[in-house]
């Protein structure tokens, strides 16, 4: 008898955990696409800084990298429109 409720209880932690998975896989695909960057212009000293800030968490890029080093979403850098 025992046996059987043991059974159950490891089913349910099993689904359980198969839907945390579901989950962290939904994140994970939401990273892989590409996502645009936040241009900002900023003044300083009569210099144009232009940045790009990450979408998700909001750190800023200096150089084109595919992905983001901090939270790794993935990155769209687009067409530069001068
Ligand atoms: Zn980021």
């Amino acid at each position: 008898m025992g046996e059987r409720i043991d059974l159950l209880a490891r089913i349910q932690v099993l689904e359980n955990e198969n839907q945390q998975l579901k989950q962290e896989n939904k994140a994970l695909k939401d990273k892989e696409i590409p996502k645009k960057l936040l241009k900002e212009i900023s003044f300083d000293g009569g210099f144009v800084h232009k940045n790009n800030r990450c979408p998700k968490c909001k750190s800023i890029h200096y150089t084109e990298s595919l992905c983001c080093a901090t939270c790794g979403q993935r990155l769209d850098w687009g067409e530069e429109d001068e």
